[in-house]
């Protein structure tokens, strides 16, 4: 009986792709190996069904990738008058931060500043308690997630140096989620769903989806057929390419990524409201990285879907302008590292005028060939999501246990040494000392893979080794977020390439 493991590595996806490919038939196909593919993957091989999950690219190819990175607590559909989405996202929020994977979330203060209408503000502190109610009710600790406070104009100029100070009457500060990277949430799930023993296998794209099976082409080998008991399609936005009945309304999210310094390296996030538009805001996010990730636009998109959306030039625009409304020096294009733009796929009706108005529900359903289709919603509610839809397939394997269920480098305390370095810890929680270990054999594998970036030469050999990484650009895209910022990905390729080539098994 073979050592359940994590670890996804080209030897562990072509002993899969060989498996599935002569006649393996599993409990479930999932299509799609975004945060919503890789959740149901993990519920339904917790429950002790046989999974298989393919995936066109590499994980987290899609959507999942260029969120905002936030776990939040609903605040924004609440001011939308949603309170089921909020309580959902409450709930998850709370399971994510205090169970399934704190390790990957920090608690991140908002700072919102307050003018001198006095109903702005009575608006904004009463949406504030609405929401701690929420948190409480869900049982997210104090510890985890202060109470919201009003702070003076200076303490708010304090945590956010490049804030105008004229005409402030002070903030609001509340607390809500922030991931370390999306991409390593998706990462994280599939590989513990692979350590319940499900297939995950990348590069290989599925078609002509029934719900006993579909065609499945992987990129370095011929097609073939899999046949499965259950099919569950978990496309994100390319879901109506595979399932006729899905029509989805797409929308643009922009963001751009920023220079610490153009806005006085702050230790909060700033939230500043879209004029004329009810509940709706552009922040700014420092990360642990460096980079502050500003955001957020929403444009209808119509027409095919790109595999990498860009952002266009007129989001960014509009981004620095709806920002710079709250700051003393107006932002400029020499203060921007990057830009990356997602596509969030909305359950509601094609065309709708106001994208920004379309709830974040998702849609279970079942279809008349049989397979069941999961999307819509969020990445903080991919676990309920996954859930829904393992439930969907009728009485599978018992109840869903993933509520309760750490990923992996979640086992807490274990990371807890002085020795390593801070950035790992924070990125793979208890994993953080089998990661250092790699350079016990070449200590210059803890040297950054390029100046003037963090990432350290050991995370390439993980991303190669247990994450999944096949070639250079999934771990520049996907792994190390390198690719978020250009300049560093060129600075890096090099030394990323070497390292990973000499990371194969
Ligand atoms: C700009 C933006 C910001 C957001 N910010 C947040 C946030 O801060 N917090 C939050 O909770 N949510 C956020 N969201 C929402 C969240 O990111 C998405 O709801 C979520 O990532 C969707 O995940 P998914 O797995 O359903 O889709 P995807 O991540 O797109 O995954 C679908 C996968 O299916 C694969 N695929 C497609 N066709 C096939 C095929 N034929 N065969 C095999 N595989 C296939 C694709 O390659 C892709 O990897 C944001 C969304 C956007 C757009």
């Amino acid at each position: 009986m073979p050592v359940p493991t994590a670890d996804l590595d080209a030897g562990r996806r072509a002993h899969d792709l060989d498996a599935v490919a002569s006649g393996h038939v599993p409990d479930l196909l999932v299509i799609g190996g975004g945060i919503t593919g890789c959740g149901v993957a993990l519920d339904a091989a917790s429950r002790g069904l046989d999974v298989v999950l393919v995936e066109a690219h590499d994980l987290a190819f899609g959507t999942s990738r260029w969120s905002s990175k936030l776990v939040h607590g609903g605040l924004r559909y609440l001011a939308h008058g949603d309170v089921a989405v909020a309580w959902e996202s409450a709930v998850e929020r709370s399971r994510l931060m205090t169970v399934i994977a704190p390790h990957l979330i920090r608690p991140l203060p908002h700072v919102m500043p307050l003018d001198a209408d006095p109903q702005q503000r009575a608006l904004v502190r009463a949406g504030l308690r609405a929401a701690d109610l929420l948190r409480a009710a869900a049982g997210t600790p104090r510890h985890v997630l202060p109470r919201p406070r009003t702070v003076s104009a200076s303490d708010a100029g304090r945590l956010l140096p490049a804030l105008e100070r004229g005409g402030l009457m002070g903030a609001t500060v509340h607390w809500d989620g922030q991931l370390v990277d999306d991409a390593r949430l998706t990462i994280a799930v599939a590989r513990t769903a692979a350590f319940y023993g499900a297939r995950i296998i990348t590069r290989a794209s599925a078609s002509a989806v029934t719900g006993s099976g579909a065609r499945i082409t992987p990129g370095d080998s011929s097609g073939f057929d899999l046949p499965a008991r259950h099919v569950i399609v978990a496309a994100g936005v390319w879901t109506p390419e595979l399932d006729a009945h899905t029509s989805l309304t797409t929308s643009r999210g922009s963001h751009v990524l920023l220079r610490p310094e153009a806005l006085g390296h702050p230790r909060a996030a700033l939230t500043v409201p879209v004029a004329g538009e009810r509940g709706r805001y552009v922040f700014a996010l420092p990360t642990l990285d460096g980079p502050v990730i500003a955001g957020i636009t929403d444009e209808p998109t119509q027409g095919p879907i790109a595999d990498v959306p860009l952002a266009p030039d007129t989001d960014v625009a509009w981004i620095l302008a709806q920002l710079s409304t709250a700051l003393a020096r107006p932002l400029g294009p020499a203060d921007v590292l990057g830009a990356y733009a997602g596509l969030r796929p909305l359950v509601g009706e094609p065309g709708a005028p106001n994208t920004a108005d379309i709830s974040r529900r998702h849609l279970v359903e079942h279809r008349p060939e049989g397979h069941v289709v999961v999307t819509g919603g969020k990445l903080t509610t991919y676990r309920r999501m996954a859930q829904d839809a393992v439930d969907a397939l009728g009485a599978c394997g018992g109840p869903s246990r993933t509520s309760r269920l750490p990923l992996v480098g979640a086992r807490p305390g274990a990371a807890a040494s002085g020795a390593l370095p801070a950035r790992l810890v924070q990125r793979y929680g208890s994993e953080a000392v089998r990661v250092a270990a790699y350079a016990d054999v070449d200590p210059g594998l803890l040297e950054p893979v390029a100046s003037g970036t963090p990432v350290l030469g050991v995370e390439v050999v993980h991303a190669m080794r247990c994450e999944g990484a096949l070639d250079v650009d999934d771990v520049l895209e996907r792994r190390t977020r390198l690719a978020l910022i250009p300049a560093d990905a060129d600075r890096a390729r090099g030394r990323v390439t070497e390292i990973a080539e000499a990371s194969r098994w």
